[in-house]
């Protein structure tokens, strides 16, 4: 249950700690997973990169199938770089969540092509690809037959980056065959599942959570814990579009900044958590509001994080394709349509920015 740490009752400061009185429990839990359900509150844990890729390492020695999960929002961060290394030779699936943050007016084959397009580009041949909510429910049913379809009676092991939704998902399986609710800890903290996780299925086979790997490049790193529900938009995203003048400058919250450098008046569209301030100023005034009013009117980060607060690098990118998104990894992208356009794009230094085709 939980996180899928074994249990102890011994030193409380270690990882599975729980107190004896736990144990009478029909349902136990350790002492992380309860703050974390009760109180959501985040205790800091004990386990390395290492740690972690030593677990998913053994994947690539066993016979399964592998159900890869990303976040559609954050695509490319939530990638799994070298995943073949930990998958072997056996099949995968890949699995895009989160598709309830999209615009309804997203048609889904389109979604489900681009993945395809860019899976293939970063070196990876799932044997299907799908799109799922699993918050809400939505295509679950469709992933747990194609899983059942693809797996030809072995085990089955879901990765994924942290916060991808794998225990949501894994949940939402549960719950439509066992009635079982929040079986395994779910945050919005990156790094909740702690160890594999076995759900029996039917024919002695398992399931297997897998703990995810923490991905770096996330700007949720950069974030107080409290700004992150901020950042990660939970609803529907409304696409925000903005006219630009050459020499304007956007501001999305303290945490990234695009300057629209040349290419006529142009519209740019923002895709961004609905609660991010996003504040236009022009690029002549950009640094000195960023330097006045970073922790101020330009949030988060908050005022007590300044000191350790990453300054922003810039990355310029000249648009030569129609329909191009310029990424801040894990705040979401900027859209711009027509081709001939300069921009340098700011973000903290270690998360990633980069263009790519559309995703809408
Ligand atoms: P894991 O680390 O991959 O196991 O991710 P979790 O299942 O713990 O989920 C991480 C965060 O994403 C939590 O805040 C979830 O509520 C949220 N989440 C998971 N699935 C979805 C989804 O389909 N849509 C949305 N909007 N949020 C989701």
């Amino acid at each position: 249950m939980g996180c899928g740490v074994e249990i102890q009752t011994e030193r409380p400061n270690d990882i599975g700690y729980a107190p004896k009185s736990a144990l009478e429990k029909e349902f136990i839990i350790c002492q992380r997973c309860f703050r974390l359900k009760h109180y959501n509150e985040i205790q800091d844990v004990s386990l390395t990169d290492d740690d972690f890729l030593k677990i998913l390492n053994g994947i690539g020695q066993t016979d399964g199938l592998v159900v890869k999960v990303v976040d559609i929002f954050d695509f490319n961060g939530s990638w799994l770089p070298g995943l073949h290394r930990f998958a072997g030779g056996n099949n995968v699936i890949l699995v895009g969540n989160k598709a309830d943050l999209l615009p309804k007016s997203v048609k889904k084959n389109k979604l489900i092509h681009w993945m395809k397009k860019s899976a293939k580009d970063l070196g990876l041949k799932p044997v299907d690809v799908f799109l799922m909510s699993a918050h809400k429910g939505q295509g679950i049913k469709e992933v747990a037959e194609a899983i059942e379809h693809y797996r030809f009676g072995k085990d089955v092991y879901v990765v994924g980056c942290t916060n991808v939704g794998k225990s949501t998902f894994i949940n939402a399986i549960i719950k439509e065959f066992t009635g079982e609710k929040d079986v395994i800890t779910t945050s919005q903290y990156p790094g909740t599942t702690l160890d594999m996780i076995d759900v029996p299925l039917d024919n002695g086979a398992s399931l297997y959570d897998t703990p995810g790997i923490i991905n770096h490049h996330q700007m949720a790193h950069y974030v107080d814990k409290r700004d992150l529900k901020l950042i990660s938009p939970k609803k529907e995203i409304k696409p925000k579009i903005y006219q630009l003048n050459e020499g304007q400058t956007l501001f999305f919250g303290g945490l990234a900044r695009l300057d629209y450098v040349s290419g006529g008046r142009k519209s740019l569209t923002c895709y961004v958590s609905n609660e991010l301030l996003i504040h236009r100023t022009k690029l002549e005034k950009a640094d000195a509001l960023y330097e006045n009013q970073l922790g101020e009117l330009l949030q988060p980060p908050r005022p007590e994080q300044l000191s350790e607060f990453p300054e922003l690098v810039a990355h310029e990118f000249t648009i030569k394709h129609d329909k191009t998104d310029i990424v801040f990894s894990g705040l979401g992208w900027v859209t711009v349509n027509e081709p001939g356009t300069k921009v340098v794009a700011y973000a903290p230094k270690g998360v990633g920015v980069f263009v790519r085709e559309s995703l809408i």
